[in-house]
């Protein structure tokens, strides 16, 4: 057992409940140092104020497990935190008749450093952490007694890993292979196809769901260009909504082909929809040269900044996207606009659209603010947590 010492002045972040001791904050260490492993965290003072894990290389020096002293890491500590997750979940699960969901949002479940999500019967596993690393096969048994039937599968195939000392890993943690591809559902009947080996992240990108769902009301008759399309989620509801065409684009060539099935497997009219593959950068140049308009686009860009050094240059590339693709809509168009850089906040992307809008010589007005889905909650004390934005811009003139 490790005892971490703070310095003086440095409990404040614990004392308001955020689960990270940056290396800075760490006076000193008592104890053999194992990585993942359990550490007691004091004040300068010597008061007791949480219990962490460890995470000798990593800037983020240690993640709080519990602030409770009679709490120990055990199956019976991991079994609490997922029956907790699980029950705050039961309500927008049914609702939606979802069969894949965030069952775990890490340090907004209490958990840090685990993302768990499911689909049917799989629970696919991120592992981001040193202190999830350390008690894997607690948190396993503890998975396993909650969801005797499913099966388990990791995909810490992420280089984030790296900075907690963690090398890239996936493969079946219990159970069987999953298949190449899985059919889940979402919003009520909508089929997704998901490929939970080779797919992004765990397979799908589920804190989209809601604002996929939003499409569908702007897509009457539209011509749709659906920019980082993926697997094609939001083209499937442009489509319910009846849009005229759908044009997906992404540089996936593995992506685009699910997004043919998605099409197919929900029964709509893949006449009516294009696979492109291309750089979305160039594509938008080349429409803008062509004089090619557009009535709805969705701009789902990946994380354009990662650490603070990189959000200048984030900045400049969520405008030069979001005005080239405003100067592609009809009078009327629609942009559903997104940016899923944490460190991008909602007040400076609004700032940034509005500068685009600018530049783009066109008047916009903002008629509905999005988020992440509720299953990818935020903890109050970790605001990091909130990540995903997005807007809905009618382009007045
Ligand atoms: N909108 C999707 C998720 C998008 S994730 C959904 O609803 O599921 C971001 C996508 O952008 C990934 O599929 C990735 O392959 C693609 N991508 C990344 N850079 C790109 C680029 N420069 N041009 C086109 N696609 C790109």
């Amino acid at each position: 057992m490790m005892n971490v010492y703070l310095v003086g002045g440095r409990e404040k972040s614990l004392l308001r409940r955020h689960p990270w001791i940056f290396s800075q904050a760490v006076k000193k260490v008592e104890g053999e140092v194992v990585s993942g492993a359990d550490c007691e965290i004091f004040d300068s003072k010597g008061q007791w104020l949480a219990r962490g894990a460890y995470s000798p290389i990593s800037t983020i020096r240690a993640r709080v497990w519990t602030f409770d002293r009679d709490e120990k890491i055990d199956v019976a500590f991991f079994e609490k935190r997922i029956k907790t997750a699980r029950e705050q979940r039961r309500g927008l699960i049914a609702e939606k008749e979802l069969s894949a969901y965030r069952l775990i949002a890490a340090e907004s479940d209490l958990l840090p450093g685990l993302i768990a999500d499911v689909y049917n019967d799989y629970i696919v596993l991120e592992i981001l952490s040193a202190g999830i690393e350390y008690h894997k096969e607690e948190l396993v048994t503890a998975l396993k007694n909650i969801f005797p039937d499913y099966n388990i599968y990791e995909r810490s195939d992420v280089a984030v890993r790296k900075k907690e000392g963690l090398k890239e890993r996936s493969g079946v943690i219990s159970g069987k292979q999953p298949p190449e591809n899985i059919v889940m559902t979402e919003n009520n009947g909508v089929k997704m196809i998901v490929d939970l080996k080779n797919g992004h992240k765990t397979g799908y990108y589920l804190d989209q769901r809601d604002n996929r769902a939003v499409t569908a009301r702007y897509s009457e008759n539209a011509k749709v260009l659906n920019c980082f399309s993926y697997t094609g989620g939001f083209a499937l509801y442009a489509l319910k909504g009846n849009a005229r065409e759908v044009y997906n684009v992404d540089v996936s060539q593995a992506a685009l082909d699910i997004a043919r099935k998605n099409v197919e497997i929900n029964n709509l009219d893949v006449d009516k929809v294009k696979f492109i593959k291309a750089d979305v950068f160039m594509y938008l140049r080349e429409k803008v040269k062509s004089g090619e308009r557009f009535d709805l686009i969705i701009l789902d860009p990946p994380k354009f900044a990662e650490n603070k050094s990189q959000l200048a240059g984030a900045c400049r590339g969520y405008k030069d996207i979001n005005r080239v693709a405003m100067s592609l809509l009809s009078p009327g168009g629609i942009l559903m606009t997104f940016s899923c850089s944490g460190l991008m906040t909602p007040d400076l992307f609004q700032k940034i659209v509005a500068d685009a809008a600018l530049d783009a010589g066109r008047f916009g007005q903002i008629v509905q603010y999005l988020q992440q889905a509720g299953d990818h909650p935020v903890g109050l004390p970790y605001p990091e947590g909130f990540y995903l934005k997005g807007l809905v811009v009618k382009m007045i003139d």
